[in-house]
């Protein structure tokens, strides 16, 4: 650890911990977005922002911002956020190690009586995990005003639409206007790796160079059923044939762009649907989803077009017609913001730390933020690459340090000296 660390280490971790316990008992750790027990986290959150010394509000969009006042109130707003909910049985740091950083930091403030020009805000975005309305980043689409009414009219499986989940949060869908920003100057976001990479080469942090945009699509083939016994091999026109040299050619040409060094990019085929899916019946259909993610739009619109073509000689190849491709969705990478990303370098050298620029793989609420905002992205390393599982832990030396390094360098933008 550094010599003149300004943050609390073992405060830091003790709140981890005791926002982590706050979980479904049969499925550590779940706390998802919209139940009575995110609720109960919040109210804990709430708590621990009032004893900083913060004050307390949920925006119309439903995130919890703990506010402290800037000297100017010209100068605008820093914010630093992440996520409390969770996925399914899930782990205690997505998310929540960011939060808790934010809150670590506003107390570091406070207890050094180190007054900022800039006001700043500690927030905890909504539903940043896929919600049960299939929706992610309500809160941070709702700051940036791209929470539409199509999004409010998304139902749960109890038919609850999420306008009136979202009232239940605490936010106000009658005035989501009100939730836009137009006045942080930065928005910082500290979150673990969820990949191998810091570990791997012993690293302290990742600057996050860009979040990825994610685009999926789906491919659907369409053959001739038959019997699997008396169909010559000559005759058959199977379609999962065409869906299968398709899946060996997007693992392929996937690798192949990874390795042009023209930025990150992954594929994955992650839904195989194959009817009627019966042993001894020749298929009649197969359909397919590809999750390819990039930071680089170029090579992902390179992709498509390959794949279009790709997939019609898969169909011709295997004499079945190639009856859809359709983009189910589609982002745009997200790119950090040049300046935070010196600050953030800047303050890791200065204390000692080593770091590394890296693309985010991961869908993150500064993708949204960076739309109205400065944003960006500080990783810590976490235990074998592993999140979204009960057994996801980053060390509270990884945690403090990346915290360290955030508050180093909302000191340096607020024009302190170091
Ligand atoms: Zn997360």
């Amino acid at each position: 650890m550094t010599h003149n660390a300004l943050i609390d280490r073992d405060r830091l971790w003790a709140d981890i911990m005791a926002l982590g316990a706050i979980t479904d008992p049969a499925r550590p750790y779940t706390r998802r977005s919209f139940s009575a027990l995110f609720l109960e986290g919040r109210e804990w959150l709430e708590q621990r922002f009032r004893d900083a010394g913060l004050s307390t509000h949920i925006d119309a969009a439903g995130n919890l911002v703990g506010r402290r006042e800037g000297l100017d109130p010209n100068a605008g707003s820093i914010v630093i956020g992440s996520h409390s909910d969770s996925v399914p049985s899930g782990g205690r740091f997505d998310g929540m190690a960011g939060v808790i950083a934010g809150l670590e930091i506003a107390r570091d403030l406070r207890d050094h009586r180190i007054e900022l020009n800039h006001s700043l805000e500690v927030i905890d975005f909504l539903a940043e995990e896929p919600s049960e309305f299939g929706v992610s980043c309500v809160g941070s689409r709702g700051i940036t005003g791209m929470l539409s009414p199509v999004h409010l009219a998304l139902r749960n499986k109890r038919d609850e639409p999420l306008d009136m989940a979202l009232i239940r949060m605490g936010g106000d869908p009658a005035r989501l206007e009100d939730a836009v920003r137009n006045d942080i100057v930065a928005a910082f976001e500290l979150h673990i790796e969820q990949g191998p990479v810091l570990e791997g080469n012993e690293l302290d942090v990742g600057i996050v160079t860009s979040i990825v945009g994610i685009t999926r699509i789906e491919v659907t083939f369409q053959g001739t059923a038959g019997h699997a016994g008396t169909t010559p091999m000559t005759l058959r026109r199977d379609p999962l044939i065409a869906a299968a040299r398709l899946i060996g050619w997007i693992r392929d040409t996937a690798e192949a762009f990874a390795m042009r060094g023209q930025g990150h990019f992954v594929a994955t085929t992650g839904i195989v649907e194959v009817l009627p899916n019966a042993s001894n019946v020749i298929p009649k259909t197969a359909r397919i989803v590809i999750d390819a993610r990039s930071e680089n739009r170029g090579l992902m619109e390179e992709f498509c077009r390959k794949l279009d073509t790709e997939s019609g000689e898969a169909a011709e190849a295997a004499n079945v017609d190639r009856v859809g491709l359709n983009r189910l969705s589609d982002s745009m990478p997200a790119g950090c913001d040049p300046a935070l990303r010196g600050l953030l370098h800047d303050s890791a050298e200065a204390l000692g730390l080593s770091c590394v620029e890296m693309a985010s793989g991961a869908g993150h609420d500064m993708a949204f933020m960076s739309l109205v905002a400065p944003a960006a992205m500080i990783f810590i390393p976490c235990k074998g690459g592993r999140s979204h599982t009960p057994e996801e832990w980053a060390s509270a030396d990884a945690v403090a340090a990346g915290t360290e390094v955030v508050l180093n360098a909302i000191l340096r933008l607020d024009g302190k000296q170091i």
